[in-house]
């Protein structure tokens, strides 16, 4: 049996490394169990904070969304403040051009900048670009950069972070999860968070699924591009030291660990259409990623049917910009007792058949 702490963070992703952190300034002992922290989508994300380019629908989620965005700044900073290194946090802005053909993709209050405008705004995007809409409170984060940040502020917090160690199971007793199964032996808490991201199946029936994403970068010496264009079937993220990530394709083909011809070819038509000069860019390479994706596409935060498993996973594509608003609900919820009145719409029971069942995780799909 191995020691035990107060809570057990199951994967060492954005989410459970955040909440990790988050649980260690309240007092809390933590031990992150992590299977690969090369393969969270942490490291494969864009990094882009865009709860408005992203077109969400006024509610529930829209407001998770921007309530991450604004806890963005301070919480890089005390990041920053805690390991000396920075996060590639910048308040950029997001530029979403359009097309002729493209169709209309934001309501509400987002900026329309006429064709003049734009091309002021941003040279050398295509001359098919016949206006755009403006998000100048959208941002990105160095995600690549915010890995190592997480890990080095869980080293400096003394949370237990065994890597290569992967949960197999949960042994259960009366709606209490008693231990975890692991692939070094059983391992025991008084609380689990639950925190695997795309591989969350794997462990318990929530519709959690993998959707891939193909993304390439490019290396620049120019300062061309100094916020986030947003296209039809391309995002280019222009970090500040001239690397451009370009993302991502969105395929529902399971845990394909691969670069495709056919995704990279999509991929380099739309953006080269978009951004021209990208064309002549050297290539630095190319990855994917899985996104975490549920069937309404939000996440599922909060209690779950066990009494001291605690669910912060499926944040599908925008796991990054929720990162602070879920580590900070979740650790609040494990410490005090108390739910945010907001994680009602994120619990696991929308998934959940109307008729009660004798089964904890009995859900509509399954
Ligand atoms: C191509 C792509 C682009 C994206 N772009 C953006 C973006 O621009 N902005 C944004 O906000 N979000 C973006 N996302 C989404 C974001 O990356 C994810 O939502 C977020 O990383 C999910 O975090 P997580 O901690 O839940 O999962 P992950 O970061 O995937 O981490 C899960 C971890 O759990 C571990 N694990 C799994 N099972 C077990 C087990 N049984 N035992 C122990 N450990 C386990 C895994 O090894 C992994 O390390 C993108 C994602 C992709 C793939």
């Amino acid at each position: 049996m191995n020691s035990r702490s107060d809570v057990l963070v199951i994967g060492g992703g954005a989410i459970g490394l955040a909440t990790a952190i988050e649980l260690a300034r309240q007092g809390t002992q933590v031990t992150v169990l992590s299977r690969n922290f090369q393969e969270a989508a942490l490291h494969a994300a864009a990094g882009m904070l865009a709860p408005q380019a992203e077109g969400l629908e006024p509610g529930p989620m829209l407001d998770l969304c921007l309530r991450s965005r604004d806890l963005y700044p301070e919480w890089t900073s005390q990041l920053t403040e805690l390991t000396g290194l920075e996060t590639g946090y910048w308040p950029c802005g997001i530029l979403a051009p359009a097309f002729a053909d493209s169709s209309p993709r934001y309501t509400g209050d987002a900026k329309w900048c006429d064709r003049t405008t734009i091309h002021q705004h941003q040279p050398d995007l295509s001359p098919d670009i016949v206006g755009g809409w403006w998000f100048p409170q959208d941002a990105q984060v160095n995600n690549q950069q915010l890995a190592q940040v997480l890990l080095q502020a869980a080293q400096q917090l003394s949370i237990t972070l065994e890597e290569g160690v992967s949960v197999t199971a949960f042994d259960t007793q009366d709606r209490q999860i008693q231990q975890v199964q692991t692939t070094a032996g059983p391992w025991q808490a008084q609380t689990y968070v639950l925190a695997t991201g795309s591989w969350s199946q794997e462990l318990l029936p929530i519709p959690v699924t993998p959707r891939k994403g193909q993304l390439f970068a490019v290396q620049t010496h120019t300062q061309s591009l100094r916020k986030v264009l947003f296209g039809p079937g391309t995002y280019i993220v222009p970090r500040q030291n001239g690397r451009i990530v370009v993302g991502a394709t969105s395929e529902d083909v399971g845990f394909a660990a691969y670069n495709t011809p056919g995704g990279m070819q999509s991929l380099l038509a739309a953006t080269i259409r978009l951004y021209p000069p990208l064309a002549d860019y050297p290539l630095e390479g190319c990855w994917w990623g899985f996104r975490p994706a549920t069937p309404d596409e939000w996440p599922i935060l909060g209690h779950s049917p066990y009494e001291n498993l605690i669910l912060a996973t499926g944040h599908y594509r925008n796991g990054i910009l929720l990162t602070p608003v879920t580590a900070r609900l979740i650790a609040d919820l494990i410490v005090t007792g108390q739910a945010d009145p907001c994680l009602a719409d994120f619990s696991w029971q929308r998934f959940a058949p109307s008729s009660p069942s004798s089964e904890p995780f009995a859900l509509a799909h399954s």
